[in-house]
């Protein structure tokens, strides 16, 4: 079999490569073996504020321009409802904090996302004494049924191989690669924190940062926008939430543990006083870099070998623009803007 491309890996990441692939006539396959699972769990929130400092996501408004078409086009292809409206309330901690929300709102910026006044809290279930800001026009994607139906299209399509990838079964030539019974042009590596198992881009520095996250039920909490303080609380419909995150950087499996579950509990009796039921519980690891910019581009010495990573918290927002940039770079040589650029770690 005869394809242009070859995407390790169906995360986000894979998954925005592949649509680019599509949409610009490429043909390719997709391997994939479950062995992370970032997008799976991720809350799935967009919004380009900082929700701890009030300062402005790196590129926000520019990811965002693609990201919101990018998901239409996605829920009419894949007939699902993926893209919800969101609006968070950023719980305060202190006099200051609402001082620096104000200022904050007078940037141009922020005026399209923050509004100007401290929100009371009238819920007896949540302990916010100082009131909240409100941030609006942002959304979340539910990214589980989104790889998860994105992969049954892949299926149908005879597109998606269930299998660990094998990097040690690569036979390159010069302008194409072998892999088992596939010829490529390119192979482009989606792996998540998996990267770290690969013998070409082992030495990138994809740190990881692994997340856990509770889904409770809290039939008596009736809240219906997103919390946020010591951790976030996200209803999901039904009486259902999801509370997260925690960061841990030392621990790299993908297997919820006590500690974090007790961490999450915790945290979440500093935000609400209502009971309720722990229904899930789940961890995947964040693929994050030091400098906190994708990175993307080609092996130093094996062009037909690139590598789509480092998204970070915050893969909703980049992985369509990533894509783009990456397709672009390898199509048609569009250099890769210097934050990005794997080329910043080749020296
Ligand atoms: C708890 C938590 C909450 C989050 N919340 C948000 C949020 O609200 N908003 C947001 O934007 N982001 C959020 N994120 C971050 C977001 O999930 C990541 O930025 C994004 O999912 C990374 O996507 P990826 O495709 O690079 O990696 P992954 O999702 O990890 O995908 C990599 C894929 O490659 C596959 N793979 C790896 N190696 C191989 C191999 N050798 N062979 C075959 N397949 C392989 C893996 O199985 C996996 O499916 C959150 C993450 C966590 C953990």
């Amino acid at each position: 079999m005869k394809v242009d491309y070859i995407i390790v890996g169906l995360g986000l990441a894979g998954l925005a490569f592949a649509e680019k692939l599509l949409e610009e006539g490429k043909t390719f396959l997709v391997y994939e073996d479950a062995s992370q699972n970032s997008s799976i769990v991720a809350a799935g929130a967009y919004n380009p504020v900082i929700l701890k400092r009030f300062t402005p996501v790196w590129d926000a408004e520019d990811q965002l321009k693609l990201a919101k078409p990018f998901y239409d086009k996605l829920e009419k292809k894949l007939q699902q409802k993926l893209d919800y409206e969101l609006t968070i309330l950023r719980i305060f901690k202190s006099i200051e904090e609402q001082n620096d929300w104000f200022m904050a709102c007078d940037k141009p910026f922020f005026s399209n996302y923050m509004i100007p006044k401290v929100i009371p809290n009238q819920n007896e279930n949540v302990i916010a004494p100082f009131g909240s800001g409100r941030i609006k026009n942002i959304g979340k994607i539910d990214a589980k049924t989104l790889i998860d139906s994105y992969k049954s299209y892949l299926i149908a399509e005879d597109l998606l191989i269930n299998e660990t990838f094998d990097h040690f079964s690569i036979i390159l030539n010069d302008n194409e690669l072998i892999y088992k019974e596939v010829i490529a042009k390119r192979i482009v590596f989606c792996e998540g924190y998996g990267i770290k198992k690969n013998p070409f881009f082992n030495d990138v520095p994809v740190m990881g940062a692994k997340g856990e996250l509770l889904t409770i039920y809290a039939p008596n909490l009736k809240v219906d926008e997103m919390l946020k303080s010591a951790v976030f609380v996200m209803p999901i419909g039904d009486d259902m939430y999801k509370v997260g995150a925690t960061f841990n950087w030392t621990d790299k499996t993908i297997t919820p543990t006590d500690a974090g579950k007790e961490e999450l509990i915790e945290k979440l009796s500093k935000v609400i006083t209502s009971e309720y039921k722990i229904i899930d519980h789940n961890a995947g690891v964040r693929p994050t870099t030091k400098d906190r910019r994708p990175i993307l581009g080609k092996h130093k010495t094996h062009k037909q070998l690139a590598i789509l990573n480092g998204l970070g918290t915050r893969g909703v927002l980049l992985a369509p623009k990533m894509a783009q940039k990456l397709f672009e770079h390898l199509e048609n040589d569009q250099p890769l803007d210097k934050e990005i650029t794997i080329d910043r770690f080749y020296g």
